[in-house]
């Protein structure tokens, strides 16, 4: 998946203003018109388009975020709070299971969590 984030020479962190004047200085250098490589103009230009755009910028780093925990983690399976009432069998027979500090955490907000497996290295998201 293509990091629109790197593509403006940025960071997931930089506010609107930041890409924007980033975006100003690259597009000059690699402007389609000017440029003989004129795919790396066309990919500045996809970048901002939807990193100006606060509710596409909002579904595309979700989007990455979704792709980096299944790079970094073994995800079993994502689940909702109330699938959890009852603790997850794993594949390997160990446990997720779901204690209500983390369970209180995700109904007031925090948007993903992962848990472990009691036995082996594989985890769940949960959600609300
Ligand atoms: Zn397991």
């Amino acid at each position: 998946m293509r990091n629109y984030y790197e593509v403006l020479e940025s960071s997931p962190d930089s506010s609107t203003d930041d890409l924007k004047s980033n975006y100003k200085r690259l597009i000059l250098l690699h402007h389609p018109d000017k440029s003989s490589n004129s795919s790396k103009g066309n990919e500045i230009i996809e970048a901002w388009n939807i990193l100006r755009d606060e509710g596409k910028r909002k579904l595309y780093d979700a989007e990455i975020f979704q792709d980096q925990i299944q790079q970094s983690y073994n995800v079993f399976g994502k689940f909702t709070v109330s699938e959890l009432s009852q603790p997850k069998t794993c594949r390997c027979s160990g446990e997720y299971f779901l204690d209500d500090e983390t369970r209180t955490e995700i109904l007031e907000g925090e948007e993903e969590v992962l848990i472990e497996c009691s036995e082996c290295s594989l985890v769940i998201q949960v959600t609300r």
